[in-house]
């Protein structure tokens, strides 16, 4: 495990659209590993190793979910727009930053009372993200030069790693990110033409990965994101998505797309075949770039590979390392070995 990459993933801000700092990271962490870097309209970018081959896309979104400022009031109080999914539950006094004119640590608040004077029907309400607001604890007039309408917002957090596993804010999809790059690194040659694209905007609809997949005309497509560990305690064994602990997730079907049945056995294989921990995963709800990826031109054979992380979309996201480290090497022995495919029906 990088411990020094995988903090510097996770810890620059860059929601969807606002892509700006986490792009420049990303950026300089590629120009080493490949032969040319470029990045395309909206944002999303993309290394290339030129190695011959068919032309494979290897996609983790850049982006995460976080709000814009949407009000600023005249106490100095900010008011958010969510970007992408969260569960208000999770939100209440966590803290976050307020990227304005400079960073300002914000608290995130309930607008409500303090519990002790709060009557009993009001404690039953649960919390609602519009009735969240954030105090960067300066007076109003220092608030309004430093923050504007339209200002990113993000779970500020700082990461733990400990012995056996990491948590912060964003995993999702930092960790894809981090396994494409680790994964770059360690595949000593590619039997294929690789396209990293590390993408935008996918939290709001796979948007990033639509655009680049067109612009690139792969021969197949890999999602690098995460998925849902639910072995924890609330939900029923029965309703299993993913282990943390069961090592690399090969995905079978999400809500977005249906993985190419060769991929899953080329994956399966190469893991066996490898001695690397995996399992299979079936996600009922929710998608990942391969979703966009496969509907690009007359069409790309896709499939999702995933870090299972537990508390997903809350600032406390958690993975373990051995599964991190099983994700990055099934991903560079398959990059080793994807000239082996054969792809026609
Ligand atoms: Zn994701």
């Amino acid at each position: 495990m990088d411990v020094d990459l995988f903090s510097r993933l996770v810890a620059t801000p860059g929601i969807s659209g606002r892509e700006e700092r986490i792009r420049s990271v990303v950026r300089a962490e590629l120009e080493p590993m490949v032969d040319e870097v470029t990045v395309d309209r909206l944002g999303s970018v993309t290394g290339v190793r030129r190695d011959g081959g068919p032309r494979v896309m290897l996609a983790a979104h850049m982006d995460s979910i976080g709000f814009l400022v949407k009000h600023i009031d005249d106490d100095g109080f900010l008011r958010i727009s969510p970007v992408g999914g969260f569960d208000a539950r999770t939100l209440v006094a966590q803290r976050v930053l307020v990227c304005g004119r400079r960073d300002l640590v914000g608290l995130l608040s309930p607008a409500t009372k303090p519990v002790h004077i709060l009557s009993e029907e009001e404690r039953k309400k649960p919390p609602r993200i519009e009735d969240l607001f954030v105090d960067v604890m300066l007076p109003a007039d220092e608030v309004k030069q430093l923050v504007a309408v339209g200002d990113p917002v993000v779970l500020h957090r700082e990461p733990v790693v400990t012995e056996r596993a990491v948590t912060a804010p964003y995993l999702d999809d930092r960790l894809g990110v981090y396994v494409l790059l680790s994964a770059l690194r360690a595949a000593s040659r590619a039997g294929a033409e690789v396209y990293a694209a590390v993408s935008v905007q996918e939290e709001v609809g796979l948007r990033g990965a639509r655009v680049s997949a067109y612009g690139l005309d792969p021969d197949l497509g890999i999602a690098l994101d995460i998925t849902l560990a639910t072995d924890t305690p609330g939900t029923d064994p029965n309703e299993r998505i993913a282990t943390a602990g069961s090592g690399a997730a090969i995905g079978v079907m999400d809500s977005s797309s249906i993985s190419d049945p060769r991929l899953v056995d080329a994956f399966k294989r190469i893991a066996t075949e490898e001695g690397i921990a995996h399992q299979l995963e079936i996600l009922p709800r929710g998608g990942t770039d391969a979703g966009a990826i496969q509907m690009a031109r007359a069409g790309v054979p896709v499939i999702t590979i995933s870090v299972p992380v537990r508390y997903v979309h809350t600032a406390n996201e958690m993975a373990l390392i051995p599964d991190i480290d099983a994700t990055v090497a099934l991903v560079a022995r398959f990059i080793e070995r994807v000239g082996e495919l054969e792809l026609t029906w």
